[in-house]
Parts: structure tokens; C-alpha cells; sequence
């Protein structure tokens, strides 16, 4: 048995047969010399291929645009805009009749240049497309060498995918239902591939280098989506464990299904909010079938992960309607780009900074381009029209920035009114509290708000000051910090005094231990990934809230993290559990 790690990038465990798509394998190219007569007709056969090509492209970009949105669609205008490109058309006919070689060759060879031009340029967004480049290329020379190109498809059978970098494309038109899981050489957690692994519902583990050299066509392979080891040709016992372990979290979800229609009340009557983190629209139909009640943060930045420009007011607001309507009526929280630090968006021109986690980023960012943050404004206020929207600005550090945003927000919805677009008057205006200062005026910012919502992932680095990516100080990232509890609950009573709700959107909420003790300090609403909305349900439900207002103070009075560690598992080992 070999034991891989790599970046766990869509949850859940799967185990199955290996199919190395190792489709972008170069195919054998033929070259050959073409006379001057011939070269009208390699340049005819050129202009068929990419005729078929963009066929093919377009009904990829007409079923993309129908199943998942018309962000998605774009991907594939990109794609058409390539293979019209008169530029694009002029390299390769010169190219070809200075040559003489056959147009097979050609376009190789322009493939190789356009790769290593791009990929000289070390800017994250032109490596990008070259992945384009490509994915377009090899649709051409498929079609010149009447080569039918192997589609996922056609997969017919249940397979753990193994490839080194699927294409937009592949992930689209993939036969979702035979994919047990994927396993990628290229990727992390944010790329494409992953964001929509997670929307399917596929586990994954990417970034895991060469190995498509280490797994061959048939092995055994263990996937484990939700801590990155990837096993292959496991030894009996190690199949045998995990087989037991998939088969409990099957039974869980059975289970776990079953209080999905249930509301998240203790046993004592008090009612909580369990709603669901999102990165795409695609992830909603997951959100209803694991019961969660809205969606408490919508992290919108991934809108502006598609290569090329930032997506434009209409594309936005296309999305942010799609979101609104799939949740037919129940609450959409959309936070307000928030980039920068440890999220990079290479199109944003964010300079390398040396700080970059207490640099230029989320509301900062935003308050800095106006045009940029009014197009998202006006985007979000249109869709508020189609459903239950709030706004949520991120990262908000004191009472100037907050101000800023509002009066931003008040210039978006004039300019609405304007153009006599229709929006949500009153939509409610929120914050996420995730850093130490705002914490600490809590109380002043409540008066400005209609809702506040906890971000642990950043409010933990900032106050124990720990940087959230980095794997060497991973131990001190302790959300159960004497001073992050306290924090908490300075938050949450500010917020109540103040008479607003109080979320929790960060990881934190979504830990059932962290759950009882949060509902214990008051915390009206969780939000945490549609896959841990059950088990945090289960949880508040298996409780009473007087009990968990005793366990809260109890904590409180604690004086470190493993204190708190130990005294919660001692509690709550035979109610709660933590893996389900
Ligand atoms: C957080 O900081 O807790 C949070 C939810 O925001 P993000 O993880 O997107 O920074
Ligand atoms: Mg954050």
C-alpha cells in the first residue's frame, strides 16, 4: 500500500477503481511536408476543425449556462472568443505557409510557443489560460485527426478519476454519476476543479503532484476527501476500516436526512438558525437537502475566480438572483468581496505586500475602488427584489470603515432609484466580526447595524495572532482560546443588548462541542458547509438550553484550551459526538 497526501478539497470518502484520464497524454502528431498547392487545402481543413470545434464549445457553453448559471457559461465564451480570433487565424496560416508542414504540426507548434509564452510571463492569470490555450488546441487537432477524443461523459461505470489537471470542460461535461472521486495532480482549494467537486458533492484531493505516475489504470484506490490521504492498493485491513467507516457515514446521512425537516430546537424549546456557507450557486441544492435554513454567508469573492475581468454588474446580479430564487424565500446573506491575504484573486491588481493579512484586503479593498464596489452594490440591491437578501460587509475594523460602507451602500441603492431599478428598500445591513478591535467596540457597532456574524476563521488569527494558512503555527489556531471565548461572548451579549441577531459563520459554529457551548452563550443562528448543518442540528437537539447556559459559564471560567477540551469531553462524550 502507497500512502498519498494532498490538499482535501471536497469531503467525503470514496473507494473504488482507478481510471488515469490521462487524456491530455500527447497524442502522436503527425508531420509531414505539404507542396504550395496543397496549402489551400490544409488551410480549408483548419477552418472545418474549428467550425466543429465551436460547435462542440457552444452547446458545452449552452448546457454549462443551463445547469449551473451563466457565470459558469462564461468560461466557454472565453473559449469561442479564442477560436474566432482573427489574430489567432493569421499566426497559424503563416505560420503554415512558411512552413510547408502539414496543419496538424502547425497548430502544435503554435500550442507550444503560445504555453511557453504565457507561462514565461509568471502572471497567475495567463497561466490560467493556458489551460484555455490548451483544452481549444486540442479540440482542433482532435478534429483534424478525426480523432474521437474520450469523453467522461461516457463513463460507464463507477470510477475514482485520476487526472493531472481537468479542464473546465471535463468537470462540465463529466458524467457526474460514475465519478466516485477525484484525485489531480494540479489544484488547491479554490480552483475550479474543487469549488465544483464541492458543489457536486464528489470527494477530492488535489495538489498532489505527480501522481498520475504513481496510480495506474485499475488500482485500488482509497480517497479521503475530507483529511487529503489518498491510499492505493490498500492491504485488507486498511480497506476493511475504511469500508466501516464509509458505511457509518452512510447510515449517518440516512439518519442525519431524516432531521433534515426538523427545526433546531433544544430539548428545551429554544430555537436556533442552522443555515449554510456557500461558495456557488451550484451548492444550493445541497443546502435544502441537508436542512439548513438559509444561506448565513455567501462568499461572493468566488464570483471573480473565472478568468478575465471582475464579473460585471449584470453578471453579478445574475448570480446573486439565481442564489435568491433557487432558495425560494429563505434568507441569502451576501458578503461583500472579500479578497486579499490569504485569498488572491489574480485579476484584482493587488500588489505583493508584506503583510498581506493585515493589508489591503476585503472592505479596505473595496473602499478603495469605488467602481469596482458600486457594480457589486448595485448587483446585490437588484436581486433583493427576488428573494430575501441582506448584506454583509467583512473585515470591518472600527466605526470609520463601517460608516464608509454604508454611505456606499446609500450611493448604490440612489443610483438603483435612478434607474428606476426595483430593490429592497430596508434590505438589512450586517457585519462579520473577525477582527479584535471591532470586537472590542462591538457594543458602538451594533448601533449601526441590523446584524452581526462571528468570523472565527479570522477572528482567531487576529487575536491569538496566528497566521490561519500557515501549517507550523496550525496548533495555536484554538478556538476554544480563554480570549477568543471571551471575545465571543462579549460579541454576542453587545449584539443582544443592542437587540440584533448574532451569527456565527466562521468553523468554529460548525464543531457540535464548540455548537453546545455557543448555544449556551446566546448564539441566535450557526452557519458552516451544508455537509455539517445535520450533525450540528442533531446536536442542538439532543440538548436543553438551560444545561448548555450552565456548561457556557462553566467554560468561561476555564483558564486554557486544553482545559476546555478536556472538561467538553468529559460532559458531552455521551450525548454529543464530533464525527458523528
Ligand atoms: C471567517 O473569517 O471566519 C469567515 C467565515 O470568513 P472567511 O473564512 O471567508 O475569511
Ligand atoms: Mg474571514
Amino acid at each position: 500500500m502507497r500512502t498519498l497526501q494532498g490538499i482535501p478539497a471536497s469531503p467525503g470518502i470514496a473507494i473504488g477503481h482507478a481510471f488515469a484520464f490521462l487524456d491530455d497524454e500527447e497524442p502522436m502528431i503527425p508531420r509531414y511536408t505539404v507542396t504550395e498547392r496543397e496549402l489551400d487545402g490544409e488551410w480549408e481543413r483548419f477552418i472545418v476543425a474549428v467550425g466543429k470545434s465551436k460547435d462542440d464549445v457552444s452547446s458545452m457553453r449552452d448546457r454549462a449556462t443551463r445547469e449551473m448559471g451563466q457565470e459558469h457559461g462564461a468560461i466557454f465564451d472565453a473559449h469561442l472568443l479564442m477560436l474566432d480570433d482573427p489574430e489567432v487565424h493569421d499566426t497559424i496560416e503563416n505560420s503554415l505557409r512558411e512552413s510547408l508542414l502539414n496543419i496538424e504540426w502547425v497548430v502544435h507548434q503554435y500550442e507550444q510557443a503560445t504555453v511557453k509564452q504565457l507561462e514565461g510571463l509568471d502572471d497567475p492569470v495567463l497561466q490560467e489560460r493556458t489551460v484555455d490555450v490548451h483544452d481549444i488546441t486540442r479540440r482542433i487537432l482532435n478534429h483534424l485527426m478525426l480523432r474521437e477524443r474520450f469523453s467522461l461523459a461516457d463513463l460507464d461505470r463507477d470510477v475514482v478519476l485520476i487526472a493531472r489537471n481537468l479542464l473546465p470542460s471535463d468537470m462540465i461535461s463529466m458524467n457526474r454519476a460514475r465519478v466516485l472521486a477525484i484525485v489531480m495532480d494540479a489544484g488547491g482549494k479554490t480552483s475550479h476543479t474543487a469549488i465544483l467537486a464541492r458543489a457536486f458533492e464528489i470527494p477530492a484531493v488535489l495538489g498532489l503532484g505527480g501522481v498520475t505516475r504513481l496510480i495506474k489504470n485499475g488500482d485500488t484506490v482509497i480517497v479521503d476527501g475530507n483529511t487529503g490521504d489518498v491510499r492505493v492498493e490498500p492491504d485488507g485491513q486498511t480497506l476493511e476500516r475504511y469500508r466501516r467507516v464509509r458505511q457509518k457515514m452512510a447510515e449517518r446521512d440516512v439518519d442525519l436526512a431524516s432531521i433534515a425537516a426538523l427545526p433546531a430546537s433544544t430539548s428545551d424549546g429554544r430555537v436556533v438558525l442552522i443555515k449554510a456557507n456557500i461558495e456557488v450557486a451550484e451548492e444550493i441544492d445541497s443546502v435544502l437537502r441537508h436542512g439548513a435554513s438559509g444561506v448565513g454567508l455567501f462568499r461572493s469573492e468566488f464570483l471573480f475566480l473565472q478568468p478575465g475581468r471582475a464579473p460585471s454588474e449584470e453578471t453579478q446580479y445574475l448570480a446573486y438572483r439565481r442564489v435568491l430564487e433557487k432558495m425560494n424565500g429563505l434568507p441569502v446573506t451576501i458578503r461583500t468581496l472579500d479578497i486579499g491575504g490569504d485569498k488572491a484573486i489574480p485579476d484584482l491588481a493587488i500588489e505583493e505586500e508584506k503583510n498581506p493579512l493585515l493589508g489591503w484586503r476585503a472592505i479596505r479593498y473595496c473602499l478603495s475602488d469605488p467602481d469596482l464596489f458600486q457594480d457589486q452594490l448595485r448587483a446585490i440591491l437588484r436581486a433583493s427584489a427576488y428573494g430575501d437578501a441582506r448584506i454583509m460587509f467583512p473585515l470591518i475594523s472600527g466605526p470609520g470603515e463601517l460608516d464608509a460602507a454604508i454611505a456606499s451602500l446609500d450611493e448604490a441603492k440612489t443610483e438603483c432609484r435612478r434607474r428606476g431599478q426595483q430593490f429592497r428598500e430596508d434590505i438589512p445591513v450586517g457585519i462579520m466580526i473577525e477582527v479584535p478591535s471591532a470586537a472590542m467596540i462591538a457594543d458602538i457597532l451594533a448601533t449601526k447595524v441590523d446584524f452581526f456574524s462571528i468570523g472565527t476563521n479570522d477572528l482567531i488569527q487576529y487575536t491569538i495572532a496566528v497566521d490561519r494558512g500557515n501549517e507550523k503555527v496550525a496548533y495555536l489556531h484554538e478556538p476554544f482560546h480563554p480570549a477568543v471565548l471571551r471575545l465571543v461572548k462579549k460579541i454576542i451579549d453587545d449584539g443582544h443588548a443592542a437587540g440584533i441577531p448574532v451569527s456565527m459563520c466562521g468553523e468554529m459554529a460548525s464543531d457540535p462541542f464548540a455548537a453546545v457551548v455557543l448555544l449556551g452563550m446566546g448564539l441566535d443562528e450557526f452557519s458552516m458547509s451544508a455537509v455539517s448543518v445535520p450533525d450540528v442540528k442533531r446536536t442542538i437537539r439532543s440538548v436543553g438550553y438551560a444545561d448548555a447556559q450552565t456548561l457556557a459559564a462553566e467554560v468561561l471560567a476555564l483558564t486554557s484550551h486544553q482545559e476546555t477540551e478536556a472538561f467538553l469531553a468529559h460532559r458531552l462524550a455521551d450525548k454529543v459526538s464530533r464525527s458523528g
